[in-house]
Order: C-alpha cells, then structure tokens, then sequence
C-alpha cells in the first residue's frame, strides 16, 4: 500500500456514494447480468474489451444461442467461433477465447477457475483486470478491476499524472483500485465503476456537475478533468539521411530509377538516392556523361511510422547518362508519364520547371 496516493474518502464513502449513483443510473438489465454466471460474465468481459456495451449486446446474444455453455465453445470449430466474432474485431481474443475455453475443459472439469485470481490469468486472453472481474460478478467474492473506464475515473479523482500504462503509475492505480473494492455488493459496485467511466466520467466529455465526487474530485477542482489520464508518451523517432539526386539531361528531364519490388517505397520510382556525397560522386562519374552540380537544395523531412527520412536534394545537369544504366527513365515534367512515385519525389518533382534546377519542398 506504500504506492498508494492519499484516497480522496473513506473507501465506505465512496462505495456508498458510487452505490447510490449506480442504483439510480447504472445498467441493470445487461445480458449477460441475468443469468450472471462465470462463463457469461467472461465471454461479456473479452466482447467489451474493445468494443461498446450498445454494439456487443447483440454478438453476445447470438454467440450465446450457439454456444451456451463453455463446452459448447470449447468442442466448436474455430472457425465458427471466428464467424460469430465477424465484426467485433481484434480476432485474437476470439481465438483466446477458444483455446482457454479448451484448456477449462481439459484441466477444469469445464468450468473457470474462479477460485483465485492467479488461476484464471493462467488462460489464454485474461488479464488481471478481466480475472477481477469474473470473480466479482459471478461469485460475488472481493476482486478489484482496473479496466480503461476505471483508470480514467481514478486518475482523474486524484489529479494523478503519468501515463497509466507506466508501470509505476498503474501500480498507483491498482492500489486505489484495491482500497476502494468494498466487500459487499461485489457485482454491483464492480458493474458501477465500468458504468461510471463509460457514461459519466467519460473520455472527451466528463459530465462534472452530475457528479457524485464533484466535490473531492481533484481534476474538477483544477478546471481541467480532460487532462487525465496522460496520453502515453511518443518516441522519438530515429531519423535517417538519404541524399536524392535530380539528374537533368538539357531537354530537362529527371532521370527516374524503379525501387525493388518490396521494402521502402517497393516497387515505386523514385529518385537515385545516397547515403553520402562521395557515393553520389561515384554515380555520377560512373553514368553521367559531363555532370555539373548545382548547390545542395535544403533538407526537407519525410516521415514513416518507425522512423523520419531526413532528405537532402542534389540537382546535376548532365548531357546524357554513359549508357551503364539499364533499369530507369528520363521523366518529363511537362509531359509527366503515368508512374508511380515515391511520395517526396512526386513533391519534389512537381516544384520543377523545365528551367529550375533548385526545387524548394515544403514538408512531403
Ligand atoms: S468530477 Fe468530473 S472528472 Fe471528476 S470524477 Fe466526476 S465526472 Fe470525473
């Protein structure tokens, strides 16, 4: 508990007032609350993981009347798990499904391990959250949850900076998580704090005034709920150097080369990039017949997700290429020829006139 921020109430408090709230706005009348069994609340809690309560009443239900109980599921071909699961997305967790529903039936005598937290993360596909709350719902034993909607009331209450999913932070969480767990009423209070997060305390537009905690609510008090949680921080992106060149014959024309079929830009043409000017010299010496180079253009970035290309264009007059190069056109941009181009050399060619040879991209 040394982890744990100062809770702002009692955790009887809270519990009572959370209660009282659900009482009048909670659901009540989910599917899969009546019957309320372990293999029910499972199946509702690996639907809703990344998907709306509105959008997986309907799965579930018809994923029910196929598959009623865990044996029914686990003896089912996969296939037809998946066929029920077209739509919801995220088909690794309809194929965890199957597999733990397996393994229940195999080491369980068919039913979950309800019996203790560690049991059921041993399946495929559950988490501790998801395990917490099986166990509250359909045995009423004490578990806590900490699902989305739960860390973004929690951060929120207590003004609690860090991204949730830093460990340091989610431990935080749990700790409050685990504080404010009543020992009663174990599946209500556990369906009020998904409830809460998803339609009072929601992401973009928290509704403050109709709140319980307004008045211990540190987020509230600071004007700015929406600040938390924190958003998980971006990497850096590493970058990398290419330097194009754009080889001009005296008609104007860009001397185009085709990328191997895969990896960057696979396939696509693109201008003859370098890694350093010395090879780019190389080249030139190579192919062109009299290269005159003009001043460096200014660099200019592109990005991918995994990393940002930092590109450096180098104009050359030439007369005529030495007749070594095989595999490449002139490309005229008066009269352009229907090819596929790398995104920043569309951009750079584009700025080009017949009589410019110093094109200055914005950002392609
Ligand atoms: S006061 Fe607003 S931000 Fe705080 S818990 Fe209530 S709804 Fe969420």
């Amino acid at each position: 508990m040394t982890d744990m921020p100062t809770p702002r109430l009692a955790a009887s408090e809270f519990q009572q007032r959370l209660l009282a709230w659900f009482d009048c706005y909670g659901r009540h009348d989910l599917p899969w609350q009546s019957p309320r069994s372990a293999y029910r609340v499972w199946v509702s809690e690996i639907m809703l993981q990344q998907t709306q309560v509105t959008t997986v009443i309907a799965y579930f239900e018809r994923f029910m009347v196929r598959f009623p109980t865990l044996e029914s599921l686990a003896k089912a071909p996969q296939d037809e798990v998946l066929h029920l699961w077209t739509g919801l997305g995220y088909y690794a967790r309809a194929r965890n499904l199957h597999k733990a529903a397996q393994v229940a039936l195999a080491e369980h005598d068919g039913e979950l391990p309800t019996e203790s937290i560690d049991a059921l993360v041993a399946l495929p596909g559950i988490g501790r959250s998801t395990a917490g709350a099986i166990i509250a719902q359909s045995t009423g034993q004490r578990a806590a949850i900490l699902d989305g909607n739960v860390k973004r009331t929690l951060t929120r209450l207590h003004a609690l900076s860090g991204w949730p999913g830093k460990p340091g932070v989610e431990r935080k969480l749990w700790a409050l998580a685990e504080y404010y767990t009543p020992t009663e009423r174990l599946a209500d209070y556990t369906q009020a704090m998904m409830d809460f997060g998803a339609t009072l305390c929601k992401r973009s537009t928290p509704d403050c005034l109709s709140c319980p905690f307004d008045d211990v609510c540190l987020a509230y008090a600071e004007g700015a709920p929406k600040r938390y949680p924190e958003s998980k921080p971006k990497k850096a992106l590493p970058t990398r150097q290419t330097i194009m060149l754009m080889l001009r014959d005296p008609e104007g024309r860009v001397w185009l080369e085709q990328r191997p079929p895969s990896g960057l830009w696979g396939g696509l043409w693109s201008l003859p990039q370098f890694e350093t000017h010395s090879e780019l010299n190389d080249w030139l010496e190579t192919n062109a017949v009299n290269p005159k180079r003009e001043t460096t253009s200014p660099s200019f970035y592109h990005t991918f997700s995994h990393f940002r290309l930092q590109i450096t264009p180098q104009p050359v007059s030439c007369d005529r290429l030495g007749g070594v190069r095989e595999s490449g056109v002139w490309y005229d941009v008066n009269h352009p020829p229907a090819l596929g181009l790398a995104a920043p050399v569309k951009a750079l060619l584009s700025q080009l006139t017949p009589f410019s040879l110093n094109p200055t991209p914005g950002h392609a």
